[in-house]
């Protein structure tokens, strides 16, 4: 039979986070993800199966209806854009801060200000909201590494403990938003599978509000 509801979920924080929030809404995984090289797994609902893929293309999936329902960051949100998306649930897990950093005691910056970031799009928002013109350099990973050799003036990442900044010599400027995991709902899916996705954020929902308490 084919499942009813396909979740979205990546590796990682998010899908160790949300393991037990949907545990407690009944459902499971039969088998251990990290154990396996599949991509699509059945769970204990018969209704309902989980797709694991890379935390950036779980709102691409969700919008396409591809997955019916998805777990994303609130930072993979905004730089996707996610229009195409229902938001109906904040997971309260994952939490951390989206933020400028820099050098510790950097000079002012003569001239345009050169930002590295995986984040181009939500980046180039910040900065037109500031009304600042900025040169956006955009990386896959390392963005620590690009103010100690010349690469850029600023950089836009996630902190957590600050522990990374901390340990290259960077501290964080500017705080762009605060980020936490969010549950996202194909449109089509909401209208179509209403019961059984309003039952899904009625038991998330009170799971988060149990970890909340806790
Ligand atoms: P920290 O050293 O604790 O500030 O962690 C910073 C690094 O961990 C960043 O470069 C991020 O790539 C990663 N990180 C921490 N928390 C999250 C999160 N909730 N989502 C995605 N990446 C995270």
């Amino acid at each position: 039979m084919t499942a009813n509801i396909r979740i979205a979920l990546s590796k990682g924080r998010i899908l160790d986070e949300t393991l037990p929030l949907l545990k407690k809404a009944g459902i499971e995984l039969l088998e251990e993800p990290s154990k396996s090289r599949k991509l699509i797994f059945p769970t204990s609902h018969p209704n309902v199966e989980i797709i694991i893929i890379r935390a950036t293309d779980v709102p691409t999936f969700v919008e396409h209806g591809a997955a019916d329902v998805g777990v994303a960051g609130k930072d993979v949100l905004m730089e996707h854009g996610a229009r195409g998306v229902y938001e109906p649930l904040d997971l309260d897990i994952s939490r951390c801060k989206l933020m400028v950093a820099a050098k510790s005691q950097a000079e002012p910056v003569q001239g345009r200000l050169r930002v590295a970031t995986k984040f181009v799009n939500l980046t180039k928002r910040y900065y037109a909201e500031k009304g600042e013109q900025v040169d956006i350099i955009k990386l896959y990973g390392s963005m620590e590494l690009a103010p100690l050799v010349g690469l850029a003036d600023r950089i836009v990442d996630i902190v957590d403990t600050g522990n990374t900044l901390r340990a290259n010599g960077l501290e964080p400027t500017e705080l762009i938003a605060t980020i936490s995991s969010r549950m996202i709902v194909n449109k089509a899916s909401m209208k179509m599978k209403h019961s059984l996705i309003q039952n899904l954020i009625d038991q998330l929902s009170e799971a988060v509000e149990q970890n909340r308490k806790a």
